[in-house]
């Protein structure tokens, strides 16, 4: 069997190395303009969101998603701890109600916040680099859409979800902006969460965000939206900073990031709408759904 998958983000990427696993032949067919995964944060936190809600299956799918990142190279994820800042009386009430159901994650409490047991962030842009070199090391080849194959699979993040690739879908993509930042002397190691994050790269830089807009899609960076992470950065430190880098990206959300695998017979399978969570999910969500085609397959014959 030869599947073709279409879109080489970080869900494409683990779908085809996920296919060669399973011993299938894959042509990957990338068009090369800068998915999100190029631009993401990479964060992996298990208590994200405003309601401390954890997300579903989050301890087994990172326990997958570790071993994946790492199989591939252990430098690409960086385990560090989470802490999240109690924006007000009010947040830190909430917490409270909730404490319970997030007891798993809770490593200390203080007047500051709460630091999470788990986080971390994965280096997303290298991850695709990487996964592309062990893609082609396994066989796998990189070429223009071609007539002859047996499947097809379509990990076109936002774009397609924007293009209503598989029609009736729809989805919420929300534009994202960060900024890279060097903030001399601070030395703080961990992540910080709040009214957005702020993670530690080493040295004296730290990336901050993000914004989410639903709307202007298309466009890239703006003045309004360094502004804004300006904002988020100022709920962390009052020190100085200096702007070093400043990207934009449109994440490919459906409902509330979680992943949606769907299959039409005269286009082949999707997987879309990762969101903000798609570091977590996308190795075991990527082997869901390649078991899925490898079954139909065999039952088709
Ligand atoms: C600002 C920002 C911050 C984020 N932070 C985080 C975070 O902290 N943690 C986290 O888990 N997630 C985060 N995300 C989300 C994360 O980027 C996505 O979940 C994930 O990268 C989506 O991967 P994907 O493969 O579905 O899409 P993409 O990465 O967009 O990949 C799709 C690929 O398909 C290609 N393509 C599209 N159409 C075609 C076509 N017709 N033919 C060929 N190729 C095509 C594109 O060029 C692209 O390479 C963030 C996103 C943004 C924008």
């Amino acid at each position: 069997m030869t599947v073709e998958v279409i879109g080489f983000g970080l869900a494409g990427a683990c779908v085809a190395l996920r296919l060669q696993e399973q011993g299938v032949r894959v042509r990957v067919v990338d068009d090369g303009l800068a998915g999100s995964t190029l631009v993401a944060a990479g964060l992996v936190n298990p208590v994200a969101g405003r309601n401390f809600e954890p997300s579903s299956r989050v301890q087994d799918a990172w326990d997958e998603a570790e071993a994946f990142y790492c199989d591939l190279d252990v430098t690409l994820w960086h385990p560090l701890p989470i802490k999240r800042l109690w924006r007000d009386e009010k947040d830190r009430a909430k917490f409270e109600r909730k404490r319970e159901i997030v007891s798993p994650w809770i490593e200390s409490v203080d007047e500051e916040g709460v630091t999470w047991n788990q986080g971390g962030w994965l280096e997303t842009a290298r991850f695709l680099t990487i996964a592309r070199e062990r893609f082609c090391k396994n066989g796998g080849i990189i070429s223009r859409a071609q007539d002859e194959v047996d499947q097809r699979i379509w990990c076109t993040g936002s774009a397609g979800l924007i293009r209503g690739e598989f029609g009736e879908v729809g989805h919420r993509c929300a534009k994202g902006e960060i900024l890279t930042v060097k903030i001399c002397d601070w030395n703080e190691k961990r992540i910080l969460t709040k009214n957005g994050w702020l993670i530690p790269l080493g040295g004296d830089l730290y990336r901050v965000g993000a914004t989410y807009d639903w709307d202007g899609l298309e466009t890239g960076p703006s003045d309004d939206g360094r502004a804004r992470v300006e904002k988020i950065l100022r709920g962390f430190t009052q020190r100085d900073f200096e702007v070093m880098d400043h990207v934009a990206g449109v994440r490919p959300i459906i409902h509330r990031s979680e992943a949606v695998v769907l299959f039409k017979e005269e286009k082949g399978w999707m997987l879309n709408g990762l969101g903000s969570k798609g570091v977590i999910y996308a190795p075991s969500v990527a082997r869901d759904l390649v078991e899925k085609v490898i079954s139909e397959a065999e039952l088709s014959g």
